[in-house]
């Protein structure tokens, strides 16, 4: 560990936090307001306009929180089921685990289909378990969309057809904290009844604000919901003071930020964001295709296209020191990458490529991976450098490069 300054910037490729433009930066660092400066409530307005907008909803209503996604987590259990209640929990890994545990630990009851690793959500066995429901006892079907542990993106309206074909009254839920902002996703089409994100991803701010979007037939099922609850409840938070809205003082400076980074999102335009998210993702997985070469790393997730936009899970051999790895690669080579989680922890490390990030920076730190993994000693074959720069040159998106008049 050093604390000394190191020249230049270190690369953050976590798969969140993500690093932080300098527009949003400089929009946080202004003083705090008293609670009935209008400016307030246009901020709130302004975050609430923008996430309604990326999510592709006119119909659902946003309610923020000052927490982080785990907060998010709660505020939908909180609401969407009362203690002793059912909820459906596709398994797509470390973080379907993680929200049906949490599930469990405030009471609920949670059914979960079995999580095959490597591949994303078996819709049929999320069918077959509604279709087993003949009570209705499930109240949601909590699904991620893309599972930060392992890199898979499930097939989220694939998962609303099965829900349709077991004619299960279920909400559904969808966990967007990954994937928001990188890869499409619109609400109201998928028929996707709470989307819930936090900010510290795709969205490019620090950790610490989470948000849910319920549209009216979950807000119904909120307001049946007699479950004791208070900081959490959007029935309690459905009110145009914003002391209302944030069950207390709203975390401004969090909210100027994402007002920055909406903005910027849809200066670049939405449909930019994705095109670049799967261009650099590209270089990435061309990157390991060439690693693999080598004999010693490896796709974690198995069908290319469930490969997520944000983030790449990599195999290693058995026996590899993946901590002795990730610290090369940060403290030697500048690049600060994850590793993989629960069930995957030593099995692999993860590559995060969302939220502000440009061909340049995905090259670096793909040498700097590369480099950690020749100091390490694990094969690389020829190089996964080269490949990804064969991507770029060969897949071209211009509106990326207009941004921000830059
Ligand atoms: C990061 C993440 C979370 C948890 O968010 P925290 O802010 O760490 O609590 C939940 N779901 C998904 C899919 C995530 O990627």
């Amino acid at each position: 560990m050093t604390s000394t300054r190191i020249p230049g910037r270190r690369f953050l490729h976590s798969p969140g936090p993500t690093p932080i433009p300098d527009e949003v930066l400089h929009a946080m660092s202004r003083q705090p307001m008293d609670l009935g400066d209008p400016r307030v409530d246009a901020t709130i307005a302004a975050c609430e306009h923008g996430l309604k907008r990326l999510l592709q909803t006119e119909d659902a209503d946003v309610f923020m929180v000052a927490a982080n996604g785990h907060g998010a987590w709660e505020a939908v259990i909180e609401n969407v089921a009362a203690p002793g209640e059912a909820v459906l929990v596709p398994g797509t890994g470390h973080f379907s685990e993680q929200w049906a545990l949490q599930t469990e630990a405030l009471g609920r009851r949670v059914v979960r289909t079995p999580w095959i690793e490597g591949w994303p959500i078996d819709v049929e066995a999320v069918e077959q378990a509604l279709r087993d429901d003949k009570a209705h006892a499930i109240k949601a079907v909590f699904t991620v969309h893309t599972d930060t542990s392992s890199g898979v993106t499930s097939d989220l309206a694939a998962t609303r057809r099965a829900i349709d074909r077991a004619h299960h009254p279920a909400l559904f839920v969808a966990d967007v904290v990954a994937s928001l902002a990188a890869a499409p996703f619109a609400m109201d089409a998928l028929g996707v009844d709470v989307a819930l994100g936090a900010s510290q991803k795709g969205l490019m701010c620090p950790p610490g604000l989470g948000f849910v979007a319920v549209n009216a037939a979950a807000f119904a099922a909120a307001q049946r919901n007699p479950a004791p609850r208070f900081y959490w409840d959007w029935v309690r938070r459905k009110s145009e003071l914003s002391y209302r809205k944030f069950c207390g003082t709203a975390p401004q400076n969090l909210l100027m930020g994402l007002e920055a980074a909406l903005g910027l999102i849809f200066e670049e335009g939405v449909d930019a964001v994705h095109a670049r998210h799967a261009q650099l993702a590209g270089a990435v997985h061309a990157a390991v295709a060439g690693w693999s070469e080598g004999g010693a790393l490896g796709f974690f997730a198995q069908d290319p296209a469930s490969r997520s936009v944000s983030v790449t899970t990599i195999t290693v051999p058995p026996g590899t020191d993946v901590d002795a790895l990730r610290t090369v690669a940060r403290e030697r080579f500048q690049v600060a990458m994850a590793g993989a989680l629960g069930p995957l922890t030593g099995r692999g490390f993860r590559i995060g490529h969302l939220g502000d990030c440009n061909p340049a920076m995905i090259l670096g730190a793909i040498g700097g991976v590369e480099a950690a993994l020749v100091v390490q000693g694990i094969p690389v074959g020829a190089g996964g450098t080269a490949c990804a720069v064969q991507h770029l040159a060969a897949n071209y998106i211009p509106a990326s490069i207009t941004r921000r008049g830059a």
